[in-house]
């Protein structure tokens, strides 16, 4: 049996680095003042045909919807609506975020709403591409602040989190995507200036340009990038509100000491950006790698069904962060070892030791017996594997005299220690190194 395409197993060595990037995530979100929240693995469709938005690629060609057998022979029939009734495995994780925060009424609680998230997501991609149909997200949401230094506030949160992982060389690009009041307006200009040029934009953008023509901007086909060469900035035709927006959030990361640059081209994949978006990318192994994006999306609680609410926040894929921290040869914790491993010789001998494996596991010493009855040579060679810091020996003598003996692996010293003592004497040995 295979697992299926696009998806991955972490085996032991891997799970270590996931760990640690997740534990320091959560570690810099509660300096920040984030809460984690955990929302469910399926959603309603429709939550994400409004909350990412119909004419984007995840909703378009990329969403995995789910149904029961049951529902499944119902929908052959034709008496499923699977659009109304179907689910979808979250393909992101923002919606997820907003639609809980608009159904248990936090935005009731005092404001503004700070909350971030760990979690699988899924797209039906294409694995030869590298990407994953199931990957996973880190992520950060602040609800009901219009207040530009809480956009800078997401951004500094990031580039901390990389810098304390130990990536170096970042470049926070930062850009204004407008609002329903001005981008419909750019939007005109925009398409006024691709119009003679449409038969150089790749099919993809050809599309867009109906739909989404802010996206051809960020279009990574050769064509289409010359083709939108000189087009009209999109920050050059801000409103007020935004401009006034986007020139706070310039003060607000020079306050937090945060170099950046403006970068027309951010525009972010999904619909629902407002004012501010931002990438981050890691210059350093050569090829760019844009590790972090994210931005306002002040129109998507109320797309959802809640008030009117002003959202900003950023997701990450985990992946990827492991692949560039890799990539620049950041050092990931160690396994931690097993600090005891117990040798018994004779049945007695280890009833005896599992009675001992109790009470150094209660004490809290990782520990481990022989599973497989193996003679003493070949124990004491798996012991070394392990890299045991002490192995007790434990035969016929010892239970007689009630007394152990505990070798001290890296030294190879040992010592006779009464069996009552041994969690004691084991702690006190380990001293600062455990
Ligand atoms: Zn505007
Ligand atoms: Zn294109």
């Amino acid at each position: 049996m295979n697992k299926p395409k696009g998806t991955m197993d972490q085996l032991p060595r891997e799970v270590i680095k996931w760990r640690h990037v997740e534990e320091k995530f959560r570690e810099i979100c509660h300096r920040y003042g984030f809460d984690e929240i955990r929302t469910p693995t399926f959603e309603f469709t429709s939550l994400f045909k409004r909350g990412v938005g119909e004419t984007t690629d995840i909703v378009q060609k990329e969403m995995f919807t789910v149904i029961s057998d049951a529902n499944l022979r119902k929908y052959h029939e034709g008496k499923f609506d699977l659009d109304k009734r179907g689910f979808t495995l979250k393909p992101e994780g923002t919606a997820p975020v907003v639609r809980s925060f608009v159904e248990n009424k936090l935005y009731a609680d005092a404001q503004p709403t700070k909350l971030f998230y760990i979690t699988p997501c899924f797209r039906n991609e294409n694995p030869q591409a590298g990407r994953l149909r199931e990957f996973h997200q880190v992520g950060i949401e602040t609800l009901s602040a219009m207040n530009p230094a809480t956009d800078a506030e997401i951004i500094a949160l990031a580039k901390n989190y990389f810098e304390e992982l130990g990536l170096r060389d970042l470049t926070i690009k930062i850009n204004s995507v407008g609002c329903k009041s001005c981008r419909p307006v750019y939007h005109e200009k925009l398409k006024t200036f691709l119009e003679p040029r449409l038969d150089q934009l790749c099919e993809t953008c050809q599309g867009r340009f109906h739909t989404n023509p802010l996206r051809i901007l960020d279009c990574k086909v050769p064509t289409c990038q010359a083709a939108v060469k000189d087009a009209p900035r999109l920050i050059d035709h801000l409103c007020e509100d935004c401009q006034t927006h986007f020139s706070g959030l310039k003060d607000a990361l020079d306050a937090f000491g945060i170099p950046f640059v403006v970068d027309s081209r951010i525009v972010r994949g999904l619909d629902y950006y407002t004012k501010t978006a931002f990438e981050i990318i890691s210059e350093n192994i050569g090829a760019q790698a844009t590790v972090c994006g994210g931005g306002r999306y002040d129109g998507l609680v109320e797309e959802v069904g809640g008030p009117e609410t002003p959202g900003v926040g950023f997701g990450l894929g985990i992946e990827r962060l492991i692949l560039t921290l890799e990539a620049e040869g950041v050092a990931f914790p160690d396994p931690e070892p097993t600090q005891v491993f117990i040798v018994v010789l004779g049945e007695a001998a280890k009833l005896t030791g599992l009675g001992i494996l109790k009470a150094l596991r209660d004490a809290g010493i990782k520990s481990d017996f022989d599973h497989l009855e193996r003679s003493l040579k070949a124990q004491m060679r798996y012991a070394d594997k392990l890299s045991a810091a002490y192995t007790l020996i434990l035969g016929e003598e010892e239970l007689k005299s009630r007394e152990v003996t505990v070798k001290h692996m890296a030294s190879s010293t040992q010592e006779s220690v009464k069996i009552d003592e041994i969690p004691d004497y084991i702690l006190a040995h380990l001293g600062g190194r455990r």
